[in-house]
């Protein structure tokens, strides 16, 4: 039965639309049992040639699990019906053990200690000896070299902490599910936008009540803090936001607790490992050095924003007082008084800007720019998919070799999880017996094309996100490196892996880029100019207030886990911080760190930094390519040579390093979101 399954066949590209959704369970049940004993097997060799004998055949065992679980994840994901639905829920369980044992097999470790250890390593080149390095790291910090009863307490503390997340993200869940305001007065409504008004008239009905419900959800929140001309109902909205989840709201939903014990048991772990405190634990992985170096990033980069956030707040609070009457300006006045301002110097809307960007056009011009940059082709090729929306894609190089291919799959629609993202559905391997090239899958949720319209329009949001995950695919597929855990995206440090999306993403702010991916659907020509540079203008619209709070994020979440057990006190780390970060002060109950989900309640513990930062990498190689715009074909090849195509081959830093000849400064960043050369203007 194995036999006859499309899932298990490691064709070029895989086929959907033989994949047999009940069988899935049999099959991938079939493939673990078999994958652990091949792993068995492959572990009995007592052979010298430990690469060859012992870490290919895992590597391989590894490959055909996760093609054939990436399959179903995939589907899952793009077209859900009930039975994939059932399916993925069993199974995923399963395979989360299954990679968990390997992460955790003994003798796997003692077989790459002893080829670390032996003469043989020194003939690895450089991409396997970079593959047994990683690993070796990461059984260490998954405890691999503890004792017997530290390892049972590790595993203590990884449920514990399992169990503590998602008690915390249920209680932030429940608490924004739980509350509602409801307005019976329909002048109080004053300001809010009709869609927004009709939706909280839909969720008071759904309640059974009269009036309208307005939540915590993002949806009805947002617009309702920059819209509501009702300035105590502002603040009640505001309150019921901030103390969500604290001791402040209802008991049941109090994270209170989760955070101490979270913060506890991370610390626990933190010195099982032999580090000091969590942060070091957690930057063992990623690209930046020590705490220190983020600590000294994020102050650099609060002393650039802090000066031009406090004028912007100067500004915002003269023109509130002048024209809407607030004499002085608080929290939940501000998304208000912003977007009134933003109003008044702006005259644009994003739908304006929509009609100019067909996706068609955008596309075309996308891949344009990737061959131009990269001297790579796109080619469309017709084939199995799981959708008819969904198209393929060939990559080819200079020389005309096919390197990799991806899908796009662009549209929203039923069963779809919502979001945009790429994946890798086939990772490039090379040598001895095998040979695969990449796969990615990018999948968006544009609009699709209207009734009686061949093409969608999107918006500049929406064409940013389509160039950031053609960066991640082209990461991925245009990778050179052989051996697959360190080939395209994997085993890149998690704080330089958004550097080749974001990378590209600047391009949409690129005036020549612009040119060639807009269109007037009547007369032809391009987006007007004047647009344009109102939409430069807004971008950099109160960025240090915006740049401020990411970074007051990110130095709360490092110092947070930086304590030690004796000194975790998330109020006063909180209230430390925001001393060096605030512009305007937070009321006294605001419990902003009880909803903080991905720090408590996701994997971004010591790593919110990795936003600010990869956009620092990101700003700093694209400068490189405005500073002289005649060489961008040079660049553009440098940018393949040393940070694309070498995937986690290298360290990030060393990558960075070899394409702009120097380590990587946050100037670029500041002069692109305006916050370069403030006094000066001042
Ligand atoms: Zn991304």
């Amino acid at each position: 039965m194995e036999k006859d399954n499309a899932l298990l066949e490691l064709s070029t590209l895989p086929q959907f639309s033989k994949l047999k959704q009940d069988t899935f369970c049999l099959v991938m049940d079939s493939l673990l049992s078999s994958a652990r004993e091949q792993i068995g097997r492959a572990l009995e060799n007592n052979s010298d040639d430990i690469w060859g004998d012992i870490i290919d055949p895992v590597q391989q065992v590894i490959n055909r699990v996760h093609r054939a679980w990436g399959q179903i994840s995939h589907i899952n994901g793009v077209v859900n019906s009930s039975v994939v639905r059932e399916a993925y829920n069993v199974l995923a369980p399963k395979v989360t053990s299954f990679f968990a044992e390997i992460s955790q097999n003994a003798e796997l470790f003692e077989s790459l200690k002893d080829l670390r250890n032996s003469e043989s390593f020194d003939t690895l080149n450089l991409e396997q000896r970079k593959f047994v390095d990683n690993q070796i790291r990461d059984f260490r910090l998954g405890g691999a070299e503890l004792s017997d009863e530290n390892q049972d307490r590790l595993r203590v503390i990884s449920e514990n902490l399992s169990k503590l997340s998602s008690s915390f993200n249920d209680n932030v869940l429940d608490a924004t599910d739980k509350y509602f305001l409801q307005i019976l007065d329909n002048e109080r409504l004053d300001g809010i936008p009709p869609g927004v008004v009709n939706a909280a008239k839909s969720a008071a009905q759904a309640r059974g009540l009269p009036g309208w419900c307005f939540t915590l959800h993002a949806p009805s929140w947002i617009p309702f803090m920059q819209s509501c001309k009702d300035r105590p109902l502002r603040e009640q909205m505001y309150r019921a936001f901030v103390t969500r989840a604290s001791e402040f709201g209802d008991d049941l939903f109090d994270n209170t607790e989760n955070m101490k014990e979270i913060l506890l048991n991370r610390s626990e772990k933190a010195r099982l490992l032999g580090f000091d405190n969590f942060a070091d634990f957690s930057l063992q992985t990623k690209m930046v050095t020590d705490a220190q170096e983020v600590r000294d990033f994020l102050k650099s980069m609060i002393d650039a924003a802090k000066p031009v956030a406090q004028y912007e707040v100067q500004v915002v609070s003269e023109f509130a007082k002048a024209e809407l009457n607030i004499d002085s300006l608080k929290p939940w006045d501000l998304s208000f008084a912003i977007d009134r301002l933003k109003e008044r110097s702006f005259s644009f809307s994003d739908e304006e800007v929509r009609r100019y960007l067909p996706l068609s056009k955008v596309k075309q011009g996308l891949f344009r720019l990737v061959h131009d940059l990269y001297n790579v082709d796109i080619q469309k090729l017709s084939g199995d998919v799981w959708h008819s929306d969904v198209e393929i894609y060939q990559v080819s190089n200079d020389r005309d070799e096919v390197v990799g291919y991806f899908y796009v799959d662009l549209f929203s629609r039923p069963g779809k999880r919502p979001g945009a993202w790429m994946d890798d559905a086939i990772s490039r391997w090379r040598g001895g017996s095998h040979e695969q090239l990449p796969v990615a899958y990018l999948v968006c949720n544009f609009p699709e094309p209207g009734v009686g319209e061949i093409d969608s329009f999107l918006s500049h949001d929406e064409v940013q996100t389509f160039f950031h995950e053609m960066g991640h695919v082209l990461h991925h597929v245009l990778t050179k490196v052989d051996v697959m855990g360190v080939s395209g995206i994997n085993g890149v440090e998690w704080d330089a892996v958004e550097l080749p999306s974001q990378f590209m993403e600047n391009f949409c702010w690129d005036w020549g880029v612009i040119q060639k991916i807009s269109c007037d659907p009547v007369t032809g020509d391009s987006m007007p100019r004047s647009l344009f540079d109102k939409l430069l203008k807004a971008k950099n619209f109160m960025s240090g207030i915006q740049t401020l709070r990411q970074l007051e994020f990110s130095l709360f979440d490092l110092e947070i886990h930086s304590k030690c057990e004796g000194s975790l006190d998330v109020q006063r780390t909180l209230a430390d911080v925001r001393r060096q970060t605030s512009v305007i002060a937070a009321p006294e109950y605001n419990r902003f760190a009880h909803s903080f989900s991905h720090i408590f309640g996701g994997g971004y513990a010591a790593g919110y930094y990795s936003y600010k930062w990869a956009e620092v990498l990101s700003a700093d190689a694209f400068e490189a390519f405005q500073e002289e715009p005649e060489k961008n074909p040079e660049l553009g090849k440098r940018f393949l040579r040393e940070i694309l195509s070498m995937g986690g081959a290298r360290s990030a830093l060393e990558n960075f390093i070899a394409f702009r000849k120097r380590p990587p400064k946050i100037d670029a960043l500041l002069r692109q979101s305006g916050l370069a050369g403030f006094q000066a203007m001042q």
